[in-house]
């Protein structure tokens, strides 16, 4: 574990990683990175790393857990064992069980569950490198994982948390921000649709902060709804090459 810092916020304004309050992470995304997956995406947010692969609309195992009106989509986020500084058992831990609900949660308002009955899609989420805010990171990559796979959505999702690190509120907190500040509030939205669909808290805001917390992870979402859309543009014009190639 790192050793507490003395400030999070220094004299000039400035965070542990010299960036502004409102300042996002560094994010990649490249979208296709697995040829055995339907769908999938690899995101770089910060130092975090992450692998999605999605994976139907197939037939469901177990039959029973089938429903006759809707597909079943299901969830798995997981951090490696070497992810973190000192080595996660690789058993799901209650922490990853809820992440992956909460996940699913935060997917499924944009998906046309209705178009395909009797089916299950599946995610999973492999967190290869963690820094603080790999729900969110993990939201971004599932999402794009589904475009992916093909699988007929209303919008993409896109998340991002903001916090209060010392007196501030700020943009997307990396781990000791995460783990020293006093709040963290994750959001994911459908960027067209202008929907929330993960809304968290952990920790003690006033009023007024919650909102301009709210409203930061809002514009900061947006800012990574925009590197989503050049990541399946780029993930497109290199299919759209190979079939001229094969022609
Ligand atoms: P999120 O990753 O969405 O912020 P948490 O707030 O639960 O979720 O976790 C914050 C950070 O704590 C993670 O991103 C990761 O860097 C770190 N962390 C989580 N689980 C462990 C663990 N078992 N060992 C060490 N660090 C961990």
């Amino acid at each position: 574990m790192s050793e507490k810092p003395e400030k999070l916020i220094d004299k000039k304004g400035l965070r542990l990683d010299g960036r502004k309050p409102d300042e996002l992470r560094p994010i990649k995304i490249e979208v296709g990175v697995l040829s055995n997956a339907d769908g999938s995406a690899y995101i770089e947010h910060g130092k975090n790393k992450i692998l999605a692969a999605a994976f139907g609309p197939r037939e469901m195992h177990p039959k029973h857990l089938t429903l006759p009106d809707r597909m079943v989509l299901r969830c798995r986020y997981h951090m490696a064992p070497f992810s973190v500084q000192e080595r996660k058992s690789p058993a799901p831990s209650r922490r990853e069980i809820e992440l992956s609900k909460v996940i699913r949660e935060a997917l499924e308002p944009a998906v046309f569950v209705e178009y395909y009955p009797r089916t299950g899609v599946d995610i999973f989420i492999e967190v290869l490198q963690a820094d603080g805010g790999t729900r969110c990171a993990s939201i971004t990559a599932a999402a794009l994982a589904l475009a992916d796979a093909g699988i007929p959505m209303r919008d993409l999702v896109a998340a991002c948390a903001a916090g209060k690190v010392g007196d501030t509120v700020v943009l997307d907190l990396m781990d000791t921000e995460d783990k020293v500040g006093s709040a963290d509030v994750p959001v994911a939205i459908m960027p067209n649709l202008n929907a929330v669909t993960l809304l968290q808290m952990d920790g003690i805001l006033t009023f007024e902060e919650f909102e301009r917390a709210v409203d930061l992870a809002i514009e900061g979402c947006k800012k990574i709804y925009a590197v989503q859309k050049e990541a399946l543009k780029a993930r497109y014009m290199a299919v759209k090459q190979e079939e001229e190639v094969e022609e």
